[in-house]
């Protein structure tokens, strides 16, 4: 990771924030991170969080229980530096961690078509996350674009106990899950409205042709 090393007060300051994912995140994290680097690169990341005073073992992780949404956070901040990722890396992990994910996986399953997939995103993000809400804003399939919101997730109070690469994870793992939607058309992602640009708000504009 580029000029980056998470300092034992990075993860300690980071650890404060509130709010919980359900465990899903971390067996999907795990098995791509064994997919991409195998049980030694899932050892590295073990250790690496243990260093840090958050231990995470990937046996130990269940997809039922709940844990700080801030050690997703970590998890994944970890994994770029123990692997020394670039930007675009950490992107691709956000992306291909749908890929790992069962639950969404299933959820995906479901869907019929693009409409009904994101009146659902909201009751999915409950399922998952103890905080924040999700919504899908100006959806059509002939304008071609939508918008998602989060709001109450990430505040911009918290933004200095966080890093940017936490945002390029989501906006690369929010162009993944259209993606799976809309598997033939390309997609065009933005992420501007950030709680590092001063907003209470997360949000993602996606495009396809
Ligand atoms: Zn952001």
């Amino acid at each position: 990771m580029e000029d980056f090393k998470i300092t034992k007060e990075f993860a300690d300051n980071l650890m404060t924030l509130k709010g919980n994912i359900r465990g899903g995140f971390f067996v999907s994290h795990f098995r791509y991170v064994k997919n991409l680097k195998g049980d030694e690169g899932v050892k590295l990341v073990e250790e690496r969080l243990e260093r840090l005073g958050y231990p995470t073992k990937e046996k130990e992780v269940s997809n039922v229980k709940w844990y700080p949404e801030a050690l997703a956070s970590l998890m994944i901040l970890a994994t770029a530096e123990v692997f020394n990722l670039t930007k675009e890396d950490v992107f691709q992990m956000g992306k291909e961690s749908i890929k790992t994910s069962f639950i969404i996986r299933v959820l995906m399953s479901h869907f019929l078509n693009l409409e009904k997939a994101f009146k659902e995103a909201p009751k999915y993000w409950r399922k998952n996350y103890d905080f924040g809400n999700v919504e899908i804003i100006g959806f059509g399939e002939k304008e071609k674009h939508c918008t998602i919101s989060i709001k109450n997730f990430r505040l911009a109070k918290d933004a200095e106990k966080h890093h940017p690469w936490t945002c390029v994870y989501h906006t690369g793992y929010f162009s993944g899950i259209i993606e799976m939607l809309l598997p033939n058309k390309k997609i065009k992602i933005k992420h501007e409205k950030c709680f590092f640009s001063g907003q209470d708000e997360m949000e993602f504009k996606i495009t396809w042709d």
